[in-house]
């Protein structure tokens, strides 16, 4: 009998192993590779443990990288696709604003489920994979070397080690690394889905605070990405899920945020003149009240050039109200970069996807060699659009590995 080893027990592992059982039933031997004591530790913590595993709108807008091979991929597996393989192992989904969750809302029982039905395959846990011997001649067995010098061997193998993100949920970089040692080209490799760190005006005060914007990103003064939702404000800088939309795509140098996206500057200007009617006796620091948290409603202020936060609000002239109104539309932070690895969901950048085929995510270097999921050069959007790529990959190398070695095997 033939052996397919999956290097990595992950998501595209996991559904590469359920794939492979399904297309050999069981004429193929599935051996799942995984460094961790557990298969799918990462899986746990999607979704803040609800698992967004895919999207109602699976389209090549929300992936970055070799967009190209990425729409390939998803001609093939879409958002159907992702919510047929889930409920033939028993998860139905529930959906939130186009996110795809399970039914359960439980990322451990969605695991749970995928465990269930890759059980035809063995598991080898505890191993780190350290290198990764092609065979010496064609047809002949692949050997994993862990560190420790132990080995598995096998007919064919896909490499499902994911990127650099998150190395305390298991995945390091590691499996990237495998395919550059065998000559495959990596691109460069970015933390995405992750916080900005801001040089100034300094945060660490606003640490906390939760703020409804439309936030602005720039690069050299183009504009490259706009995005609405909640900001969270951190010891160093921004967060929240527009933040992490930001982060998937090009580096910025510049965020503006704007605390009143339909309203028009005129508009604005007048609400802030009857606001300062309001409050006309009041000390500008109370200004903002019932509109921006204090902390905020200060870093506003201070923005537009009022420092003195004691005075009444009476001595407001119609200039500084144009400033005011200027920094509610405009507030702007200067980007020092990213946050690292360790707080980031997905890795931007890895092995170059063109060297496999986009059907079967062979390998077009080595027969027999396979890829799938995060270690590739392709990333999403935050909303189920990472896990989708973890699926659509490993479903397909599963598949094509295993209807390979069932034919040879005859
Ligand atoms: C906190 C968090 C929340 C997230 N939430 C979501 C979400 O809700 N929706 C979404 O779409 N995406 C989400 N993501 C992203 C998503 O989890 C990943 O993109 C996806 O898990 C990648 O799948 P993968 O199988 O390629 O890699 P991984 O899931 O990282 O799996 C790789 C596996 O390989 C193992 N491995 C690595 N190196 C070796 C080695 N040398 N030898 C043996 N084994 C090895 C690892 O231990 C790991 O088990 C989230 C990520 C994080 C960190």
């Amino acid at each position: 009998m033939k052996t397919l080893a999956i290097l990595g027990g992950g998501a595209a592992g996991l559904a590469a192993a359920v794939s492979a059982l399904r297309t050999s039933e069981g004429r193929v031997r599935t051996v799942i590779v995984e460094r961790l004591p557990r298969v799918g530790k990462k899986l746990l913590s999607t979704g803040n443990g609800r698992c967004n595993f895919t999207n109602t709108d699976i389209s090549v807008g929300h992936y970055h990288g070799d967009t190209r091979f990425a729409e390939r991929v998803i001609s093939h597996f879409g958002t159907e696709d992702a919510v047929r393989f889930f409920r033939s192992v028993g998860v139905p989904e529930y959906v939130e604003d186009g996110r795809v969750y399970p039914m359960s809302e439980s990322a451990a029982g969605l695991l749970d489920a995928l465990r269930a039905a890759a059980s035809g395959a063995e598991t080898v846990t505890d191993f780190k994979a350290a290198a990764l011997v092609p065979p010496k001649t064609a047809g002949g067995t692949w050997r994993i070397l862990s560190e420790s010098g132990a080995a598995v061997t096998a007919d064919a193998v896909i490499v499902a080690a994911g990127g650099r993100a998150a190395p305390s949920l298991g995945s390091d970089g590691s499996g990237i690394e495998l395919l550059r040692g065998l000559g495959y080209e990596v691109t460069r490799l970015l933390p995405a889905l992750v916080q900005l760190k801001v040089a100034r005006p300094s945060v660490a005060a606003l640490k906390g605070v939760r703020v409804r914007a439309e936030v602005n990103a720039f690069s050299g003064g183009n504009l490259i990405h706009s995005e609405r939702g909640e900001v969270l404000f951190t010891e160093y800088g921004l967060s929240g899920i527009p933040i992490f939309q930001i982060t998937a795509r090009e580096e910025c140098d510049t965020v503006t945020l704007d605390f009143c996206p339909d309203t028009g500057n005129g508009e604005l200007l007048d609400e802030l003149t009857e606001r300062k009617d309001i409050f006309f006796t009041s000390s500008v620091e109370d200004f903002f009240a019932g509109m921006l948290q204090k902390r905020l409603g200060n870093l506003v202020l201070r923005a537009a050039g009022i420092e003195k936060l004691s005075r009444p609000v009476s001595s407001f002239d119609r200039g500084t109200l144009e400033r005011i109104a200027s920094a509610l539309k405009r507030l702007e932070f200067r980007v020092s970069g990213r946050m690292g690895w360790e707080n980031a969901q997905v890795t931007a950048g890895g092995v170059r996807a063109a060297q496999f085929d986009p059907v079967t995510m062979e390998s077009r270097l080595h027969p027999r060699l396979y890829a799938a999921g995060e270690l590739l050069d392709i990333h999403g959007d935050c909303g189920g659009y990472n896990l989708h790529w973890a699926w659509a990959t490993g479903v397909a190398a599963g598949h094509a590995a295993a209807h390979t070695l069932e034919a040879a095997g005859k």
